[in-house]
């Protein structure tokens, strides 16, 4: 299995296949999980290489006790990558390998994508994204990249981003993989006590009842039964919850037909901050 941590090592070696070959490319921060696989899986079937990348990018971290408690697991994520699929290219570099001795975000225009929710919470975030996953396309010169719409304001953040710079990747869309009581995965469900964990259902469930107001309640109605919800689970602290028109991400204050919607909430739980959304 070829695992790479200098970013010239892997152009190299890249190299006899860009233009020959397609490439998928699966971005990732590490702590794989089913969600994670289910995107190497995908590229995997769609391209003749397939490469993911592990690096928890500090840019992106507006809260320095969030950076240092993510949970770092590399010779596991390269086993379990291995176990998958050895012909995987894992690219692991050191923030040094990406960014020098300026760690650093580039500032960008997302056409005000970046100012709400996650944008809104976690000011510098969605520039920080940019900012890695720009200098990893360049460095892997993907033909796919695949990315999760549990992180679904993050794919629009991208797609505009590819947009602007006229990037020659195509962004692929995944499905959410969840937990069998509902929890969205993720890396930071590592973080969570058993119990937690089992009770962290709440979220997804929150969401179901959201999408079944939707045709028949008012937003700010909608909004109030999920602030209530929430406060009878005093264990889970409601960041937002918003409904959103799911191609500018603007809050809806009605529902029109011909538009596609969806939920977003952000909840902390244990000090761990979670995330999910859903299609209304
Ligand atoms: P992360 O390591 O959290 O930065 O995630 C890397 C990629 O995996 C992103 O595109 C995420 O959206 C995606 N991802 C994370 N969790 C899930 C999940 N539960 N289902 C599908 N994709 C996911």
């Amino acid at each position: 299995m070829k695992i790479f941590s200098k970013k010239y090592d892997l152009m190299a070696f890249l190299s006899p296949f860009i233009s020959e070959k397609s490439i998928g490319f699966v971005p990732t921060m590490g702590a794989l999980h089913q969600g994670h696989l289910s995107l190497i899986k995908r590229s995997a079937s769609e391209n003749d290489l397939t490469i993911v990348s592990i690096f928890v990018n500090p840019t992106q971290f507006n809260n320095a006790e969030d950076l240092q408690k993510y949970p770092r697991t590399l010779q596991k994520d390269i086993d379990l990558i291995e176990n998958f699929n050895p012909n995987i290219v894992i690219f692991a570099p050191e923030i040094q390998e990406m960014y020098g001795e300026n760690v650093a975000s580039e500032t960008f225009n997302f056409n005000g994508l970046d100012r709400l929710m996650e944008g809104a919470s976690r000011p510098g975030h969605f520039d920080g994204v940019g900012t890695i996953v720009k200098k990893l396309f360049e460095i892997v010169q993907p033909t796919k990249a695949y990315f999760g719409e549990k992180d679904f304001q993050q794919i629009l953040i991208i797609e505009t981003m590819v947009q602007q710079f006229q990037l020659p990747v195509t962004i692929v869309r995944c499905p959410i993989v969840r937990e069998e009581n509902g929890l969205a995965m993720s890396s930071r469900n590592q973080r969570l006590s058993a119990t937690a964990k089992k009770k962290a259902g709440i979220i997804f469930e929150s969401l179901q009842i959201a999408k079944h107001l939707f045709s028949e309640k008012s937003i700010s109605e909608i909004q109030t039964e999920i602030e209530l919800f929430f406060s009878k689970n005093p264990d889970f602290q409601l960041e937002y919850f918003t409904i959103a028109n799911a191609t500018t991400l603007l809050p809806v204050s009605e529902k029109l037909p011909n538009q596609t919607y969806r939920g977003f909430i952000a909840v902390y739980v244990e000090g761990v901050r979670l995330i999910d959304t859903m299609e209304f």
